[in-house]
């Protein structure tokens, strides 16, 4: 059976604030009965407060509602974020004054407040989820929907599989792109040639690795598959291959799998802003101009579903060319708009297909418009002349 998603879209008919994302996030929360599912809960509400001098994350607007909504609900809500961006928080105006509610690091301010749990994968042991994320009844997690470098997009599942690990784990997750081998020392032992493969590169994505003479290293994050250094490598002893990519992308549908399980499963909502889209994470400390138009606000019980219904509304959307950083490049023109600008292994459709199959949630959905637009009736307008 198709998971329900509650959408508003971010476009207006009339000039009304009725019509606006905030006035729909309103309309979501009555869908998804936030607030009689709290009474007596201890509320995390995990979204990205950003870092340094980001600007482009969820306003303060949105998540004072979503403050509001619980403490009328009963419930005890706090906001959380990574400690490195939830100790500058209050820059960028998530302060407790605002919000309504503390914000606090998820695992601890010295990163050592965390739980284990151990699920071998690649070189991943064991998992360590934030403590105060394990130690909340009740988990709100808040989007913002944009790109991200490593994966295409950073949405609902994102969201929670770096955002509720401490950090050991995020930097191990990171690690397992590195895993499978892509690089054969023995079939180009030529040091010119090494140099001539990172040359080769526009993105310094392939660079000599410095730790292990003769092996080259792969910044996964800055490669777009373009194949250029292929072009340049002795046969057989590079490889720009999906699975160093696609890694990533099953260890977070795992993360989300651990940190799931800590919750009842009615305990658990999601929601999702696709509005100010940029084409990097929220952490980079920085914001460059939106790439995509604002899609809209979404609200779901299913984690999988709210992310493949935000990728579907964007795909029908282009990509505004003029705002993508000319450090970027598209080389391609198939699928979705961030699979266009990150390259096809970094399809943003594939860390939802991984979430399936680990039983996280359906990517079948039901779209529920809380807001449908009415196009205002005008009369027909005679033709008449610009001069
Ligand atoms: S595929 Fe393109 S972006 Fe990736 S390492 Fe090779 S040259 Fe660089």
């Amino acid at each position: 059976m198709p998971s329900k998603v509650f959408y508003g879209s971010a476009r207006q008919a009339l000039l009304e604030a009725r019509e606006t994302l905030p006035a729909k996030l309103d309309l979501i929360l009555e869908q998804l009965n936030l607030r009689e599912r709290v009474k007596n809960e201890r509320v995390v509400i995990k979204m990205h407060t950003a870092n340094n001098i980001g600007y482009s994350t969820i306003h303060p607007v949105f998540v004072r509602k979503v403050v509001q909504a619980i403490k009328d609900g009963g419930g005890k809500p706090f906001v959380a974020d990574v400690p490195w961006d939830a100790a500058g928080a209050e820059m960028r105006g998530y302060s407790s004054e605002v919000l309504g509610c503390p914000v606090y690091p998820t695992s601890g301010p010295d990163e050592k407040y965390s739980y284990a749990h151990k699920r071998p994968y690649k070189n991943i042991q064991e998992w360590h989820v934030a403590g105060m994320i394990e130690d909340a009844s009740f988990l709100v997690d808040f989007a913002h929907v944009k790109g991200h470098p490593t994966c295409g997009f950073g949405g609902a599942l994102k969201n929670i599989a770096l955002g509720c690990m401490a950090s050991a784990t995020r930097g191990q997750m990171h690690d397992t792109m590195h895993y499978d081998p892509y690089w054969e020392p023995e079939k180009c032992s030529d040091p010119e040639k090494i140099k001539a493969i990172a040359a080769a590169c526009p993105f310094e994505a392939i660079v000599e690795d410095h730790k292990l003479p003769g092996h080259m290293h792969l910044h996964i994050e800055q490669c777009n598959q373009c194949r250029r250094c292929l072009k340049v490598a002795p046969k057989g002893s590079l490889k720009i291959q999906a699975v160093n990519f696609h890694t990533f992308m099953e260890a977070c549908a795992i993360a989300v799998s651990e940190v799931l399980s800590t919750f009842e499963a009615a305990k658990v909502v999601h929601l999702s802003l696709a509005s100010f889209m940029t084409p990097l994470c929220d952490c980079f400390g920085f914001t460059t101009m939106p790439i995509l138009p604002d899609a809209g606000i979404f609200g779901s019980d299913d984690i999988v579903a709210i992310d493949q219904a935000a990728l579907d509304i964007i795909a029908r959307t282009p990509l505004i060319e003029e705002n993508i950083p000319l450090a970027m490049e598209i080389h391609f023109r198939d699928g979705h708009p961030f699979r266009q600008l990150f390259g096809p292994y970094k399809d943003p459709y594939v860390m939802t297909e991984y979430a399936e199959k680990y039983g996280l949630g359906c990517r079948d959905y039901e779209l529920v418009d809380v807001f449908p637009l009415v196009k205002p009736e005008r009369a027909a307008l005679p033709y008449t002349s610009s001069t």
